[in-house]
Parts: structure tokens; C-alpha cells; sequence
């Protein structure tokens, strides 16, 4: 295995590296540095958990200790992804080189303080960007390079207006990285408007879009016996760390006051929070807190140590939305589990993740009956309380509005029904005062891969 060093970068790059305990590239980051280096556009596809990160953040921060001047913009989907890469960023940059990190939910005159400030890399969320450059406080004609990680979410419906928009002032010469997962077919066709004779980097095989090292199991439930599969699952299988997906906020604020009820440690993390009790969420995860409960906001990107498990309440209907949730274990090469519960009439989505994410699946056997008890305790317990008659025990989970938006709002989310929805993630940051706006329907189609229809 090739070290930094052997790579050619500057020394004080390799020894920031070092303090950080990198000395050696993940193998993506081994084909995509030289490559970016050398000036070229490069789409770059690589597993979640594989370093993509690093792979853009040190040819930007090479240039930089080598005496180059040029600057940088990196757009990403959420404020909590904006936050993460500018953490690695700051780990190892020059001491002189301003990092400036811009997003919504927080306040807009410290950034715009930070951004006076002539910062050389911005890294933020596109509504907030694009506010910015309306004050004129962020000016885009002096960028040099534009980096759009979780390039695929990008480039889809729910952001490409906003990406076009500042993608259109920055000038032509620039160089332009793109970097995900997952690359469907359409939005490789898009990214060639916005590139100049891009090389597209494969790393692995080009199948291979979640971590092997994870395994997969599932349990048909509907309902309070989700609850009881739900502990059944924790006590019978003792996660260490673990995220705990759901659809909407509301069954999220559920399942956590449950959980907490029962006596476990957890974190909840979703669009209804405000910024800072959700970055004070995912700080205590990380500090060691042994459940995150979360909405697809958190799903991007997010990078957690060890997390060991990751519990989809509800299998999520689109492929590539499981993909993402699940990267979020196993990174680096450790192990981890994937464990979702299935609704009945969601059965056919295991066959659809097998075929799509090319992963099997497991049924797992569970003894939910020792939990009936505790769980019609907890609904008999919450209907007596304020809202607790719309949580009644034998109602569906996954009815009501979906937190696509990492925002309070998506009135557009209802009206599916009972019917499969074919609404993606869109856990995503839009920051000029329409959060919670819904971007059409048929918006999934895209990217929905249905093999049985
Ligand atoms: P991706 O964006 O591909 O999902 P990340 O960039 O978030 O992956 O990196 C995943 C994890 O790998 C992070 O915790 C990061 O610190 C670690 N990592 C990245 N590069 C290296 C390296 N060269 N050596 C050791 N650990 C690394
Ligand atoms: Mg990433």
C-alpha cells in the first residue's frame, strides 16, 4: 500500500495527516488526489464509508501549503454534512487558510462576518449560498474550482435550480469535482453540461455501492408489533451503536419517547429541531450515546465512528435511499448489521433492495410476544396524554408526512394514502423561506428502479 508521503504531497500536509492518525489513502482517495491534482474534471464514484471526503479535501489543501492561491466552493445537501467536512477540512489545513462554513438555520450576519473575512475554502448548503450572493456577500466570479459531493442528490430535481444557479457564476476555467455513491445514468448525462470533458472514476466494482462487511436482515411487522420487533431486536441482539431511521418527525419524536421510556440512551435528530438541538444530537451520538433516532435528513453522508447497527423502523421505499441509510455503518472496513422492519404491504421492496443494492437480505426471527405488554402499556400510557390518542396502538406507522425536507413544513407530503409513494429522500437544507416546499411527485422517477412492473 502506497503512504501520503510515497503519494508526493507536501510534508505538512502528510504530517496533518499524521496527527490525525492517516498515513496511508484509501484506495479512492489513491485515484482521485493525482487525478484532481492535475487539474481535470472527475466524477467520482466510491462506496459510502470509503473516504471521499479526503479524496477532495487534500488535492484543495495540497495546492494550498504548496503556495497556491486559488479558492474553493464545496456544496452539499445538508447543514449537517456542510459542518462534518468543514470539521476534516480545519483538522488539517494551513494555519492562515480561512475555512468558512455557510448554511441555513443559523445565523446569516456570522457568516456573512466569516465571509468578509475572504475565507478561501466556502463550504455550505445551496439556499444559504444563494442568499449570500444576493446580500453580495459571497461573490462566486473569483471561485476556481467547485467541489458538489453527494453529487446525485445535487443534480436531482429537488436541488439542480439552485446548483445550475450557482454552478452559472462561477466562471468556466474552473475545475469541477463531483463525488457520490451512487451515480444513476440520468444524472451522469446532466453533470456533462456542467463539466468540461470529465473523467469518470469508478472505484470498486462498479456494483459495489454499500460495504460488503455489512449483513442484512428484516422482519415482517405492521403496527404496535413493529414496536415489539423493534425491542426484540435491541434486546436479543445488543447494538453497541446504532441509527434508527424513520420516515416522518412524528413518529420519530414517538419512537424516541418510547425508547427513552424503556430505559435507553438516545439522541433524536430530525428537520423539526432546531439546528442546534440537532447538532447537539449528533454531537452526544458521537460522544457515545448509544441510539440516534433520525430522519432521512441525517442520512447523507453523515459520518459516525462504529456505529454498529442501523434499524430502518420502516424499509424505505426507494433502493437507494436504503444504500445511503446503511452507509452509515460499517465505514472503513468494519463490520456492521442492517435491520428493517417490513410492513406487509411493503414486502416487495425486499426484493427490489436485493436486486438494486445488490445485497442480500435475511429474515430474522424474532420473539415479539414477550413485548405486547410493554408496548400496550406505552400506547395505553401516551393516550392519556395530550397527543396520545393519535398514536393509537393498532394504527399504522408510516401514514403521515415524511421529513423530506429537514425543514418544519412539506404541506405537499400527504395525499399518498396507503399507496407506495414515490417521493425520495429529500432530507436535504433549502434555506431561502420555503423549507418546507414540496418539489412534485413524480420527482422519484428518476431514480426508482422497479423491476416488477
Ligand atoms: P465517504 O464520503 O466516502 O462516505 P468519508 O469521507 O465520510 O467517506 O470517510 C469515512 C471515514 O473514513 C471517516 O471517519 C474518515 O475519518 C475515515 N478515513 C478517510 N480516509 C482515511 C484514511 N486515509 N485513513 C484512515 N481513515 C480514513
Ligand atoms: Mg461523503
Amino acid at each position: 500500500m502506497k503512504t501520503f508521503e510515497e503519494m508526493g504531497l507536501s510534508h505538512e500536509l502528510v504530517a496533518a495527516l499524521k496527527r490525525q492518525n492517516m498515513t496511508s489513502p484509501t484506495e479512492v482517495q489513491e485515484q482521485a488526489v493525482p487525478l484532481a491534482l492535475s487539474g481535470r474534471d472527475v466524477i467520482v464514484r466510491s462506496k459510502t464509508g470509503s473516504g471521499k471526503t479526503l479524496a477532495f479535501l487534500i488535492p484543495i489543501l495540497n495546492k494550498a501549503y504548496s503556495g497556491d492561491r486559488s479558492t474553493v466552493l464545496v456544496l452539499a445537501p445538508t447543514r449537517e454534512l456542510a459542518l462534518q467536512i468543514a470539521t476534516v477540512a480545519e483538522k488539517i489545513r494551513p494555519r492562515e487558510y480561512g475555512v468558512a462554513t455557510v448554511y441555513g438555520g443559523a445565523s446569516i450576519n456570522v457568516q456573512i462576518d466569516m465571509l468578509s473575512r475572504r475565507p478561501r475554502l466556502v463550504i455550505g448548503t445551496p439556499g444559504r449560498i444563494i442568499d449570500l450572493m444576493k446580500r453580495g456577500a459571497l461573490r462566486l466570479n473569483a471561485m476556481n474550482a467547485v467541489i458538489i459531493d453527494e453529487a446525485d442528490t445535487m443534480l436531482d430535481m429537488g436541488f439542480i435550480d439552485d446548483v445550475e444557479y450557482i454552478l452559472s457564476e462561477i466562471p468556466r476555467e474552473r475545475q469541477t469535482l463531483l463525488l457520490s455513491a451512487t451515480m444513476p445514468e440520468k444524472v451522469l448525462k446532466i453533470s456533462k453540461n456542467y463539466m468540461r470533458d470529465p473523467q469518470l472514476l469508478t472505484v470498486g466494482d462498479e456494483d459495489e455501492i454499500t460495504v460488503r462487511q455489512i449483513k442484512h436482515f428484516y422482519f415482517v411487522a405492521d403496527g404496535a408489533r413493529k414496536l415489539e420487533a423493534l425491542l426484540s431486536y435491541i434486546e436479543s441482539q445488543n447494538p453497541k451503536k446504532s441509527i434508527i431511521f424513520l420516515r416522518t418527525q412524528r413518529e420519530a419524536d414517538l419512537i424516541h419517547a418510547f425508547l427513552r421510556k424503556q430505559g435507553y440512551d438516545v439522541m433524536l435528530m430530525h428537520g423539526g429541531l432546531t439546528q442546534s438541538k440537532r447538532e447537539h444530537s449528533l454531537k452526544n451520538f458521537r460522544k457515545g450515546v448509544r441510539f440516534l433516532i433520525a430522519t432521512n435528513v441525517a442520512a447523507r453522508g453523515i459520518d459516525v465512528n462504529d456505529v454498529t447497527d442501523i434499524i430502518n423502523f420502516d424499509v424505505p421505499d426507494d433502493p437507494f435511499i436504503y444504500v445511503h441509510r446503511v452507509g452509515r455503518s460499517a465505514r472503513m472496513g468494519k463490520e456492521g448489521k442492517a435491520f428493517s422492519l417490513v410492513g406487509f404491504k411493503q414486502k416487495s421492496m425486499i426484493e427490489e433492495i436485493k436486486y438494486v443494492a445488490k445485497v442480500d437480505l435475511h429474515q430474522l426471527n424474532l420473539n415479539t410476544f414477550k413485548y405486547k405488554d410493554v408496548v400496550a402499556k406505552f400506547f395505553a400510557e401516551s393516550r392519556e396524554h395530550r397527543h396520545g390518542s393519535r398514536f393509537g396502538g393498532d394504527r399504522r406507522f408510516g401514514r403521515d408526512r415524511r421529513d423530506f425536507h429537514g425543514g418544519q413544513g412539506g404541506g405537499r407530503g400527504g395525499g399518498h394514502g396507503g399507496g407506495r409513494p414515490f417521493r425520495r429522500d429529500r432530507g436535504h437544507d433549502r434555506q431561502h423561506g420555503h423549507e418546507g416546499q414540496g418539489h412534485g411527485s413524480g420527482s422519484g422517477s428518476t431514480r426508482r428502479f422497479r423491476p416488477f412492473s
